[in-house]
């Protein structure tokens, strides 16, 4: 099971976003959701699924072989809402929203708007230890002791963030 898009069984459900029923017949995206053990759907008008759950609606679009109308406007809209999410898992590859982190590796200052790979790590205090975000430069990873065995895998999965040809150069770098 996953996400999915159909058309309306019936005029009965309610967009999750917008609250508006959704015409029967209407293409509709459902968010797979398990609630008490079952999987059920948090359906969505197409429209306000690219507002509110960009990346699963982008999944579902590319094995929905049917015309969609509007497509290229969705399309667009996953691509402008996309940008927005931030990651939630490490590792993974962003846009760096400022110039004020450093790379672990070379130690060099990641300029705002460089990509930079973000990974896990152990942040010493002093009295305690906990973990936060480290900072890596895509051609410095390769020196970095701690990378996971499957980087790349990781980041594909992860960088929410990316278009699919950002996140491939960064691949590219990674050596
Ligand atoms: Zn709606
Ligand atoms: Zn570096």
């Amino acid at each position: 099971m996953a996400h999915l898009i159909e058309h309306a069984k019936s005029g009965r459900a309610s967009c999750r976003k917008c609250r508006e029923k959704i015409a029967k017949d209407e293409l509709r995206f459902g968010h797979e959701t398990v609630f008490q053990d079952a999987v059920t759907y948090q359906w969505f008008h197409l429209k306000c699924a690219a507002q509110k759950v960009a990346n699963d609606l982008n999944e579902a679009l590319r094995d929905f072989a049917e015309d969609i109308p509007d497509r290229a406007e969705l399309e667009e809209t996953i691509a402008a809402n996309r940008k927005k999410q931030k990651p939630t898992t490490f590792p993974y590859a962003e846009f760096a929203p400022s110039g004020r982190s450093s790379c672990q590796v070379c130690g060099e200052t990641i300029s705002k708007g460089e990509i930079r790979i973000a990974v896990e790590r152990e942040i010493d205090t002093g009295s305690f230890a906990r973990s936060g975000a480290g900072y890596l430069h895509p051609q410095c990873v390769a020196e970095y002791e701690e990378a996971p065995d499957d980087l790349a895998d990781e980041l594909a999965k992860n960088s929410v963030s990316l278009e699919p040809d950002e996140l491939k150069s960064v691949l590219d770098q990674l050596g």
